[in-house]
């Protein structure tokens, strides 16, 4: 089969950029598709990463990778409007927002579209400035904010809407998001108060070091449970650049078994990680599956971590599940090297189980086109009958069982060799 020899990578953030910049350094033309006007990503929203380094630092720095790459076009502001085609042999359409739509050949995609942070009606949200998320707080590291030099409590709620209905899973960075700015507002002043409640405190790894350090620094972390969320007595104001009243939390002590409430300058929710906008059309277009909670699902978790069922299309970054900035550039390089060993080949070879359709016998049913999971055949126009293209048929047979006119084989599980093989089965040696 013929191969084209170019990438597209959906997604302008690190992992997008990290994978792009890889492809590139080993020869390969790659496309680079930012729905933004500028790369970078969610990460450029980060103040200071949990090793006390600056993240904008670290994508500029990138950022001149990818564009010093001759390798590598950059389209920003731009989506992918249109994709057919199957491993090796991609056709896309790349849309700008000023109207221009750029036709590419490729052989393989990446997906790195990224993830978000949801912004749930819960502990006040939105009804007072004094009550944050994880990033609302960098937001205000990056500003100077004065509230954070001064020596007002601030709290810290963990798995804000995590790890219960709407988001059952654990977005795995908030812990340490959290830590890593206690640790910061208890050094600026030892003084202030800073509170923690948690369910969990999930500082994984080394990280646990952060973990033990802001114990040391006397911030106090307090577990609670789905049964017993900590309460929002006041949401607090703040009048005329006045500080206004404090926000009060009230919350049950496991160990004094004590209802006690505590006024804070400022209380920062850790809300869960979602999905980026736009995944479950983008799931749509390329034809590969997303899960229930919105993040792209690799083939398999272990033996196929960076792939998708459908050959020549991989993942990496948060549009998996939600990951550090070490995890997203690990996973780019492994999914950059899964798309390069197919780009470095000079063709491709059809996999040997492979479905074929004998015309004469086909009825045009459409049955074979309405159940394939991965949407390979078509009706040829022309003469009207069913076609399977060897290169994209991942041989599950499932249209071979059920097209009504038997006019599918699969090859290397034909009819006849099915029959020997029970024959075989059921045959009594004497
Ligand atoms: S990482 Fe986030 S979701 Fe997971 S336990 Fe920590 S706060 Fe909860
Ligand atoms: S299911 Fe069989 S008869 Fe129907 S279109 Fe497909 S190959 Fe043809
Ligand atoms: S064998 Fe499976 S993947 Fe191939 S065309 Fe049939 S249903 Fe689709």
């Amino acid at each position: 089969m013929p191969l084209t020899h170019t990438a597209i990578v959906i997604g302008g953030g690190v992992a997008g950029m990290t994978a792009a910049a890889a492809l590139g350094d080993m020869g390969h033309e790659v496309h680079l598709v930012e729905r933004e006007a500028a790369l970078g990503g969610r990460v450029l929203e980060l103040d200071q990463t949990i090793k006390g380094s600056s993240p904008a630092d670290f994508v500029a720095g990138l950022e001149q990778r990818v564009v010093d790459n001759p390798n590598v076009k950059i389209h920003l502001a731009a989506t992918l409007e249109d994709f057919h085609g199957f491993i090796g042999n991609f056709s896309s359409v790349i849309a700008t927002a000023d109207g221009k739509r750029t036709p590419i050949d490729h052989g393989v995609v990446i997906v790195a579209t990224g993830s978000q942070e949801a912004r749930p009606e819960l502990y006040g949200l939105g009804q007072s400035d004094k009550i944050v998320t994880g990033l609302d707080l960098e937001h205000l590291f990056s500003a100077g904010d004065e509230r954070l030099a001064g020596s007002g409590a601030v709290g810290f709620i963990l798995c804000a809407g995590s790890l219960e209905d709407g988001a059952l899973y654990c977005s795995r960075t908030c812990c340490q998001q959290s830590v890593k700015n206690a640790i910061r507002l208890k050094e600026a002043n030892p003084e202030r108060p800073v509170y923690v409640w948690f369910k969990e405190v999930r500082t994984f790894g080394l990280l646990e070091e952060y973990y033990t350090r802001a114990r040391e620094l006397g911030v106090i972390f307090t577990r609670y449970d789905n049964d017993s969320k900590p309460e929002i007595v006041s949401v607090g104001t703040a009048a005329n650049g006045k500080p206004g009243t404090p926000v009060r939390v009230a919350y049950i002590d496991p160990y004094l078994q004590r209802r006690l409430e505590v006024p804070l300058e400022l209380l920062v929710l850790a809300t869960p990680t979602v999905a980026n906008d736009g995944a479950s059309e983008l799931s749509k277009m390329l034809k590969v599956p997303i899960q229930g909670d919105g993040f792209f699902l690799e083939a398999h978790v272990k033996l196929r971590p960076v792939d998708f069922s459908s050959e020549g299309i991989f993942l990496c970054g948060g549009a998996h599940y939600p990951k550090s900035i070490d995890e997203s550039i690990s996973q780019a390089f492994a999914a950059a090297g899964r798309a390069a060993a197919i780009l470095a080949k000079p063709a491709l070879k059809a996999g040997g189980v492979v479905a074929e359709v004998d015309q004469d016998k086909c009825a045009a049913c459409l049955t074979c086109v309405r159940i394939c999971p991965y949407e390979v055949p078509t009706i040829d126009p022309v003469v009207k009958k069913a076609v399977i293209e060897a290169a994209a048929c991942q041989g599950c047979g499932v249209c071979v069982s059920e097209c009504p006119a038997k006019a599918i084989v699969l090859h290397h599980y034909t009819d006849a060799q099915i029959f020997a093989k029970e024959e075989a089965l059921t045959m009594e040696v004497s």
